[in-house]
């Protein structure tokens, strides 16, 4: 079966009984014409429905297979023996239930709705139907045409240079040493090894209570994902601890930047060793029952986050070993390689100091690796290279010394200092979307080139790349299609308010829970998705959205692109639109339209 034909049939179904149907009006006869309606997407018979729902050995254990025959009575799960649900498409019109049709039950008829739809969602989704997504692959939020972009600009690190996860353990243990050495911390601190899957980027910290949590788009933290230390915290307490509410007010987060007064968002991906160490300094005071105080301990981690890059700890590491902390240089090589033949300009915008992209880039492209750029800027001081209009350019010369001449001109070959997005663009006249920019972090790189000065804008998340692989298992495929499917015949049935039906409620209300707490689990069991959560995008996701044109895992998908490519965005519906595109029908299968023409993208 094509992923096409499964995306109709499945979405087909997902209509006539979830999502998109009108409501029912509790009793038999309406009820009954539905069940046939659903058995019409099915097309099989009950002897089949129980053979698809316990028998697959390749499906995974413990979610939807399993639930089928394990969360719900078994007598309520066994469909009657009168005909309640459909015996095959073609037989539809002949056991249309009327309103002379035998009455059901409503618990056998809820638990026949429920049975045809996991047998639908079971059957229509095989096995490796979703292993066509791509890590590989670009992604548009707003259509972008290489063809009319003739400048490329480069943040440098997490963009052109991609660094391996051994350099998070390094920060960790040496802002670790500074907490204890220069900060006075106890000793004990230093038996906490760092924890490489404990942090997520885009999580929230709530300053004053020493709580790290993940934020969704409408500002609510998502149940489940807030931490104090190395533990979660309930959910009844922290409704307590924020007044009643998941909400988190404007006022508490509201800083452009993600620093508000109370609430600091970690959008760097720098910061994940920050988060894991916050986590690990807040854990020693509580399980060791020692007063302190949180906005201490936060000034004091951030301070000694920031003594590793500021005594150039950071830079001297990767320096002494760049095969072991860059990833991927020969493909950045080949992305400006590329580039350059198709005569387009290039330039280099970055707060690290030239000595260390100096290093960097000769590793990854080469000696002469500054012919490739039309302008190279170091030290930019992002973002306030983009806001303020303060700072001149200065030059550098061949050791690195600063000059004190006017800056006129920008010139190829030369390496400059400081500066601003103002003077740049003067000098320059690179403006609009002829000019596309690349970073990772999305206020400090992207936000105020898009909205401010209308580039078109890149962002590097390199995590894409470990998601779309969780994404891409039949396990994630499965669960989240079925729980899609719960959430629809809730939606529906939900005028059936007897007591009896109010309990089978219960029981899909507890199982949809599972499944969304195993879907956040395949992606990070502390925090899940740094895209999603139960069922919004996350705060991270939304700023993604709205500060970026098109976002990929590295730099070097544009290899997989010809150079007048045009990325078009998913028309995605808005809620009070119908899902009339294909690629839309069927919940995580489908990226876009030409994924199956893409197949061959690395
Ligand atoms: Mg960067």
């Amino acid at each position: 079966m094509s992923i096409k034909t499964i995306c109709t049939v499945l979405s087909r179904a997902l209509r006539s009984s979830g999502n998109h149907g009108s409501p029912l009006v509790a009793g038999s006869a309406n009820g009954s014409r539905l069940s046939s309606t659903c058995g019409s997407c099915g097309g099989k018979g009950e002897e089949e429905t129980e053979q698809s729902c316990s028998s697959d050995p390749e499906r995974p254990s413990g979610d939807v297979h399993s639930s089928c025959s394990e969360s719900a009575p078994a007598e309520a799960k066994t469909r009657p023996k009168k005909k309640v649900g459909g015996s095959g498409v073609g037989g539809v019109r002949g056991r249309s239930f009327t309103s002379t049709a035998a009455p059901i039950d409503q618990v056998s008829y809820l638990w026949s709705r429920y049975n045809d739809m996991k047998r639908l969602v079971h059957e229509l989704i095989p096995p490796g139907a979703c292993k066509i997504l791509n890590a590989s692959a670009i992604y548009a939020n707003n259509e972008v045409s290489l063809g009319e972009v003739d400048i490329y600009g480069f943040d440098y690190d997490y963009t052109l240079a991609l660094y391996s996860n051994a350099l998070n353990t390094m920060i960790y243990n040496k802002a670790k040493d500074f907490l204890i050495e220069h900060f006075k911390y106890p000793v004990d601190i230093r038996k906490y090894d760092y924890i490489p899957s404990f942090a997520t980027r885009g999580l929230h910290y709530d300053i004053q209570k020493g709580l790290l949590m993940k934020i969704d788009a409408f500002h609510y933290i998502e149940p489940g994902t807030v931490y104090r230390g190395l533990n979660p915290v309930p959910d009844e307490e922290v409704l307590e601890l924020f007044g009643g509410t998941f909400h988190i007010p404007l006022s508490m987060d509201s800083g452009f930047y993600g620093k508000g007064p109370k609430v600091k968002q970690f959008m760097d991906i720098f910061s994940i060793p920050e988060m894991t160490l916050l986590a690990v300094a807040n854990d020693f005071f509580i399980t060791n029952d020692i007063d302190y105080d949180p906005v201490h301990l936060f000034k004091d981690v951030s301070e000694a986050i920031g003594m590793v890059h500021l005594k150039g700890y950071m830079y001297k590491w990767i320096m002494q070993d760049l095969d072991k902390y860059i990833l991927r240089g020969e493909e950045t090589e080949a992305v400006l390689h590329r580039l350059v033949s198709q005569k387009k300009k290039l330039f280099l915008i970055t707060n690290s100091p030239f000595s260390f992209v100096d290093k960097g880039m000769k590793h990854m492209v080469g000696k002469d690796w500054r012919d490739f750029f039309d302008v190279v800027i170091v030290q930019a001081d992002k973002p306030h290279f983009f806001t303020d209009c303060i700072k001149p350019f200065r030059r550098l010369d061949t050791n690195g010394d600063l000059r004190w001449e006017k800056i006129k001109n920008l010139e190829k070959g030369q390496i400059y200092k400081q500066g601003n997005l103002v003077d740049f663009l003067r000098l320059t006249g690179w403006r609009g979307s002829k000019v596309l920019y690349f970073g990772d972090h999305l206020y400090s790189d992207l936000a105020d080139l898009t909205l401010r000065h209308g580039w078109r804008t890149g962002a590097i998340v390199p995590e894409l790349e470990q998601e779309t692989k969780v994404v891409c298992t039949d396990r994630y495929a499965l669960n989240l299609t079925w729980l899609q499917a719960v959430t629809g015949l809730l939606e529906q049935l939900q005028t059936h308010q007897d007591l009896e039906s109010k309990r089978v409620f219960q029981e899909w209300q507890k199982e949809r829970e599972e499944l969304r707490i195993m879907t956040k689990n395949l992606f990070n069991p502390q925090f899940g998705s740094i895209f999603r959560t139960c069922h919004n995008p996350t705060y991270f996701s939304r700023r993604l959205c709205r500060f970026s044109d098109i976002y990929m895992a590295s730099l070097s998908c544009l290899l997989n692109y010809d150079p007048t490519y045009t990325f078009y965005p998913r028309r995605t519906p808005l809620q009070h639109e119908a899902p009339l595109w294909m690629d839309q029908l069927c919940t995580g299968c489908r990226k876009t339209p030409f994924l199956e023409e893409m197949s061959h993208i690395r």
